[in-house]
């Protein structure tokens, strides 16, 4: 049994918790030691078949700490994005609200990364840095806190203690659960699927979100002829489309893919995630922080739970590493205060509306639709707002932390 102290325990080595504490180590002054520990191998090559839309204020993040340069190449820019909900038997399926002229001003709003090379960029710089001691493949168990530190213990019986303990253990989070921390949620009647298709035509970078009634259907570039599909569906029809061999499967995908860009085949493997709306009711308690999926879930339809965690991850390190400049205690409550104040609201506030757009889409009910598309119908005719909804989803709206604007702390 070994005892160690750092100044912040990080737990669950997910995007999340990887990037705050590269965020920590690269950023807070000089001898601030950080924990991981995460209950996965580091180097796990787990298969994940996902692609991520990375905002452009994520981006920005991921440049400070000079990951992106190892990302850019494999980063596919969206340059327009595409909106219909027209039924699947249409010969024509004219977009309801589109995205071009105004993704075309400035940088690209989003871009796509598979998940494996994000994966890969994280595992290596978190890997080689001095300052993070990596506890892995090893689960934080139980903890307790006083007036002055956290103390940890580990499932291998080994204790490790620091002044501040960060729960980024996704949305099953033991941590939040062992801490008493409720959330407010529900499980949806649906599974998000998804895998990679390659197609003869070339996508020209144009993202198309096609909302059918038993949830949107997103068909996301990825560099090279190939796009990330993200496709919901109700979760018996879903666990039955992933039971086909696979000529059944991409005779289902391709009644919802269309033609507009050739012909397609299979690229990658193919997943099914349960899908969750879940905000806890505190981001903090005694000397204990969430982050990411462990303090909110979101729907994925606009490709954004990891965006919110990156926004978590940036509030969160800019006050951490103030607070340790000034020599303030960084478990202290007015420090927890001024983490959840900046996130709680921000983050439940995204929650809600993907949860509201599902619930507007994810139906056929015929006064709905018409009232959908005559609202979407105003927002494409309305340049100013589709402006300020292109600056919404590149993260660039409300009060940004420093690191999503792209300045060191
Ligand atoms: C279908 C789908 C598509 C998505 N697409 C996008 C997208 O395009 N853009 C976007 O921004 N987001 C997207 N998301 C959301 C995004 O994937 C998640 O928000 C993000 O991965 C959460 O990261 P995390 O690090 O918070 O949690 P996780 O990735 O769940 O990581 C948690 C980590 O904690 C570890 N752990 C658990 N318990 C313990 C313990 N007791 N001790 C130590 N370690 C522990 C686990 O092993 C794991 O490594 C999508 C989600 C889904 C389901």
């Amino acid at each position: 049994m070994q005892d160690r102290s750092y100044d912040v325990m990080i737990a669950g080595g997910g995007f999340v918790g990887r990037t705050l504490a590269l965020a920590l180590a690269k950023l807070a002054p000089q001898g601030f030691r950080v924990a991981l520990v995460d209950a996965e191998p580091p180097d796990n090559g787990i298969s994940d078949a996902r692609a991520s839309a990375l905002s452009a204020a994520t981006k920005k993040l991921l440049s400070v700490l000079g990951l992106w340069k190892q990302l850019a190449a494999e980063a596919q820019p969206i340059l327009a994005i595409e909106i219909t909900d027209s039924p699947l038997n249409a010969g024509l399926r004219p977009h309801l609200l589109g995205f071009d002229d105004e993704m075309r001003e400035g940088e690209p709003g989003a871009y796509m990364i598979e998940n494996s090379d994000l994966r890969r960029a994280l595992a290596t710089a978190v890997a080689e840095h001095p300052a993070i001691e990596i506890y892995a493949p090893e689960s934080l168990a139980d903890f307790n806190s006083d007036a002055f530190r956290v103390v940890a213990r580990l499932a291998s019986g080994d204790r490790i203690e620091a002044p501040l303990l960060v729960a980024a253990d996704g949305k099953r989070s033991r941590l939040r659960e062992r801490a008493g921390i409720k959330c407010v949620g529900w499980s949806y009647p649906q599974l998000g699927i998804v895998t990679t298709v390659a197609h003869s035509k070339p996508h020209e970078g144009r993202a198309v979100q096609h909302f059918l009634p038993a949830g949107p259907f997103a068909i996301l570039p990825l560099k090279g002829n190939r796009s990330s599909i993200v496709w919901t569906e109700g979760k018996e029809c879903g666990a039955a489309i992933m039971a086909k061999d696979e000529t059944g499967f991409l005779a289902e995908l391709s009644t919802r893919f269309g033609h507009r860009l050739g012909e397609i085949s299979l690229a990658g493997p193919r997943q099914a995630f349960p899908l969750d709306f879940q905000v806890a009711r505190s981001f903090v308690t005694d000397r204990l922080v969430l982050v990411g999926d462990a303090a909110h879930v979101v729907h994925p339809l606009a490709g954004q739970g990891l965006n919110i965690g990156m926004r978590d991850v940036a509030a969160l390190a800019e006050t951490i590493v103030e607070a340790t400049r000034l020599g303030l205690d960084i478990g202290a409550p007015i420090q927890l205060e001024r983490y959840q104040r900046w996130r709680r609201f921000d983050s439940a506030f995204s929650a809600t509306i993907m949860d509201g757009l599902n619930r507007l889409f994810a139906n056929d009910s015929a006064p709905l639709r018409a009232l959908r598309d005559l609202g979407l119908g105003l927002v494409d005719r309305a340049p100013v707002l589709k402006r300020f909804l292109v600056r919404e989803a590149a993260g660039a709206t409300g009060n940004v932390p420093r690191l999503l604007r792209g300045e060191s702390l």
